[in-house]
């Protein structure tokens, strides 16, 4: 083998201070970012353990529900929508997927890998799942096992109504695959109380811990289907029964795989500050700073691409004014501003700008930051 042509840097990294402002990553606290420097422990360490169990506890409170069966899986939120894909799915299942984005698109081709059909509603980019056309591939599909959702849709900046999905499921007796990933700690996300079925989220957006854990949970129902299946799931890794050997409760846990011990330190860090804050003081906290990022477009000229019905207040899709060259922009933000914001995704690319407002980044002085920048180089 011959020695690669250009020498590797061998000076340590010293990354830029961003003021992340895209759909995800969001800013980390500095608490958060103090936490993952700690001293690294054993795996199977008793104070590990304990710190294992405060997680889920805090995680059932995030995601408000008592679902035994909760805990971060190894990996970014596409690691959570394969192991709910994964665990739920047996090659024939059919699952309705509504698509009104990247996510739910890539939520139907999971579930066609697995070997189940994908019965895919679509909705327009940009607007929310409606639950009446799911309603209708229920009736049209009485065999289906589940239906699967983005709550809120990052690609385009849409809420969903999750609470009347799972109902329409639930009557159908269909579980509920859920996206959280953008949902969780930045608008309400009641998963007990809707009775959402297989749930996952990913660390790097409201909760503001860095990229690489997505907690999960999963309602007994199915954890029963998971019991029931007649195929072993696919996945060795996210195998939830097996995964559980070292996440679920009682006194012996036994080796998996090693966790990611320095992510779970900050993982656990960020949920505390999020309840020192208030997950309700929170999603308020959103819904101010987004209030005051659409008056300061609108100062600007510029339109708020969603239904003010729809709109996530952590994620908003800005239309990119005629004549004006999107890369350019964004170019510019980050070099001139230290500030990122996101392009758009698929048919959305070149006629949105995403401007992220999750977790840490969703303060008063992030926005107007992103108002004066975005004047200036606009200008
Ligand atoms: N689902 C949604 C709604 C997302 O926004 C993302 C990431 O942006 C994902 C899933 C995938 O998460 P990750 O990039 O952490 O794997």
């Amino acid at each position: 083998m011959n020695a690669p042509e250009s020498t590797p840097s061998a000076v340590s990294f010293g990354p830029p201070s961003r003021t992340l402002m895209g759909p995800g990553p969001s800013n980390v606290a500095p608490r958060v970012l103090e936490a993952l420097a700690r001293p690294t422990v054993g795996h199977l360490d008793p104070t590990f353990v304990g710190l294992m169990d405060d997680v889920k506890g805090l995680l059932q409170k995030t995601f408000r529900t008592d679902y035994p069966v909760t805990m971060p899986v190894s990996g970014p939120g596409t690691a959570g929508m394969q192991a709910c894909v994964s665990n739920l799915v047996e090659p024939g299942d059919t699952v309705v997927v509504a698509v009104n984005g990247v996510f739910g698109g890539r939520l139907a081709d999971m579930v066609r890998r697995v070997g189940g059909e994908a019965v895919v509603v679509e909705d327009a980019w940009g607007g929310p799942v409606d639950p009446s056309k799911i309603e209708a591939a229920l009736d049209a599909h009485p065999n289906a096992k589940m239906v699967a959702f983005v709550h809120a849709e990052t690609s385009t900046g849409a809420a969903s109504d999750a609470a009347a999905i799972a109902a329409i499921a639930r009557a159908h007796d269909c579980l509920t695959l859920v996206d959280t990933v953008t949902s969780l700690a930045g608008i309400p996300l009641e998963v007990g109380e809707w009775q959402l079925d297989a749930v996952y989220s990913g660390t790097q957006k409201c909760l503001s811990a860095p990229p690489g854990l997505s907690p999960v949970c999963f309602s007994p129902r199915a954890i029963d289907a998971i019991q029931a299946r007649k195929t072993p799931v696919p996945s060795w890794f996210l195998d939830v029964s097996l995964v559980l050997g070292y996440w679920g409760d009682g006194a012996q846990r036994t080796y998996h795989h090693t966790a990611p011990i320095n992510m779970i330190y900050a993982l656990h860090e960020s949920l505390i500050a999020l309840h020192e804050e208030g997950l309700e003081s929170a999603w308020a906290r959103h819904r101010a700073q987004h209030e005051r990022l659409r008056d300061g477009l609108d100062s600007l000229g510029l339109r708020l691409v969603v239904d003010a019905e729809h709109r996530l207040p952590q994620l908003n899709a800005v239309a990119i004014p005629d004549g004006v060259d999107d890369a350019t922009v964004r170019r510019r933000l980050l070099d001139e501003h230290q500030l990122e914001i996101g392009a758009g995704l698929g048919p959305m690319a070149g006629k949105i700008w995403r401007i992220g407002l999750m977790g840490h980044t969703a303060r008063e002085e992030n926005v107007e930051r992103a108002i004066r920048a975005l004047g200036s180089v606009l200008q």
